[in-house]
């Protein structure tokens, strides 16, 4: 049946979502550990059965967008909204890339880039990142200057490295940058600087960000993306109307009037990745790099025998092997400390 469809979809692998079967620490996914309290999730479903639910939502939720833009002292129309980051990352590349347009990318990086590129046929350019080098600025901007990029895509702090992108390295690469600048922050609560301070000077600068890390909410589906009002003018019009539903609207709306919670957790889980990053140094079989996100990345000399043994003892981390320059690569998130316990017990007895 492949000549129903493009060449670009059927030539795909195709996104292979992760496991998420019920193990004794599930660390793959770069959720957060914590839950919302259970207190709050009953009070927050009684709320909701008062809304209307025969009723479309606001297809615009004009609450949800003042209250983000309040969160980062920006107008709502600099907001716009979704059913998770992924989903705004579909609609910039559908509002943007004609096929055959120039796409500047640097793997290794968040794997959907390169799907959605390849979908919407664009001409991508991958510079290749180590994980264990900074990030190559000068080649950057040379292919910015031979190449025209309509869209070039960034990821701070990055998936699946965890490097942190500095205000220079994406300043430099908007002011070279011909056309869109796409920044995915979907860590930015865990650390590393944000591009927000740069969307006055920068207008081709697109961020996102989404509430399935930091605010506990992967699964109700919240994103959204930040930049000048007239490019989320045109985004609107690429974008599927009402695709953030009633209660994750609620429910967001609840968290962000009460921030103290939020910021509770986050500082703990990067307190306790340091203390993770700190114990698996101490490791002598695995090299882990540092990490401005909720997980860490590693390398050990066989990652795929690794993940087999670890998944054995119950704990299910990320083979991100397939990556590019990461063979033998496996990434961890922060767990609740029993779980990173656990993590840390079944690798020195896998490794051992
Ligand atoms: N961007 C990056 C870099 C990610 O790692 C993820 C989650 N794996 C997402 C976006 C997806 O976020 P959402 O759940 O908001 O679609």
């Amino acid at each position: 049946m492949d000549r129903y469809f493009k060449r670009a979809v059927t030539a795909l692998a195709g996104y292979e979502p992760p496991p998420q079967e019920r193990v004794r620490a599930k660390l793959n996914q770069n959720e957060s550990p914590f839950d919302l309290p259970e207190a709050f999730k009953k009070e927050l479903l009684m709320e909701a059965a008062a809304l209307p639910w025969n009723r479309y939502p606001a297809s615009e939720s004009g609450a949800l967008k003042e209250a983000l833009a309040a969160r980062h002292g920006l107008r709502p129309g600099q907001i716009l909204p979704g059913n998770g980051s992924n989903q705004l990352l579909q609609t910039l590349l559908a509002a943007v890339i004609e096929p055959g347009e120039g796409l500047l990318y640097f793997p290794p990086t968040f794997g959907l880039f390169e799907l959605f590129a390849t979908i919407n046929g664009a001409q991508t350019t991958g510079i290749l990142c180590p994980p264990d080098r900074p990030f190559p600025l000068e080649e950057a901007l040379a292919a910015i200057r031979t190449g025209a990029p309509k869209l070039i895509l960034l990821c701070s702090p990055d998936n699946p490295t965890g490097r942190a992108l500095s205000r220079p390295e994406v300043e430099a690469i908007c002011q070279a940058a011909p056309g869109l600048v796409f920044l995915d922050e979907a860590y930015a609560e865990f650390g590393g600087w944000s591009g927000l301070s740069l969307l006055e000077q920068y207008p081709g600068l697109v961020l996102s960000r989404t509430f399935s890390k930091a605010f506990s909410m992967a699964g109700l589906r919240l994103g959204y993306l930040i930049s000048h009002p007239a490019n989320i003018d045109q985004l609107r019009k690429a974008h599927l109307p009402y695709t953030v539903n009633l209660l994750t609207e609620h429910i967001a709306l609840r968290l962000l009037a009460d921030p103290g919670l939020l910021e509770e957790r986050v500082a703990w889980i990067v307190r306790e990745r340091e203390w993770l990053l700190a114990e698996m140094r101490r490791i002598a079989a695995v090299t882990v790099y540092p990490s401005a996100a909720n997980f860490l990345l590693f390398r050990c000399a066989d990652g795929k025998s690794l993940f087999r043994r670890l998944k054995e003892r119950g704990i299910l981390v990320r083979d991100v092997s397939g990556y590019p320059l990461l063979e033998n690569h496996l990434r961890v998130n922060t767990g609740s400390h029993d779980e990173n316990l656990w993590f840390l017990e079944a690798l020195k007895e896998s490794l051992s």
